[in-house]
């Protein structure tokens, strides 16, 4: 299953989040899936002098029980890398960054450009719908 998919699963299922988000994010699912903690493995992060997440020291193996097999783990990484070379199972769709987080639908989310329909349209998406939370009804 993609991460796409694992999302609208989650989020149908109103499956609670770990913190306050309302519902689960793409971004949040490819975070724990390439994460190496599932394989039990701790990684030291801090904040580099601009202020960006850098990893500081080596990881430390075996911190952390170990959820998956490693297996699957290098799996999962595969069909993560090839999903992102081909492209998911949506072709093109693509996000402007013109209109990302400018505007939002009548449901509060906000929306992005996406063009995955066929013969070129364009919309303007809201991303509760498309991650199939909050039981907005907008065009995804
Ligand atoms: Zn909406």
């Amino acid at each position: 299953m993609g991460i796409d998919a694992i999302v609208r699963s989650l989020n149908r299922d109103e499956v609670p989040t770990f913190g306050r988000s309302r519902g689960w994010q793409v971004s949040y699912i490819r975070h724990i899936l390439r994460g190496r903690s599932v394989i039990g493995e701790f990684q030291a992060h801090a904040n580099d002098a601009d202020g960006k997440r850098v990893a500081v020291g080596e990881p430390l193996v075996g911190y952390f029980p170990k959820i998956i097999p490693e297996d699957l783990y290098w799996r999962a990484q595969a069909a993560i890398d090839k999903r992102t070379i081909e492209g998911s199972g949506r072709k093109g769709k693509t996000y402007s960054s013109l209109f990302s987080r400018v505007a939002n639908c009548g449901c509060g989310s906000g929306m992005h450009y996406s063009d995955r329909g066929s013969k070129g349209s364009a919309w303007l998406a809201c991303d509760a719908a498309d991650r199939k939370v909050g039981g907005c009804a907008a065009p995804a």
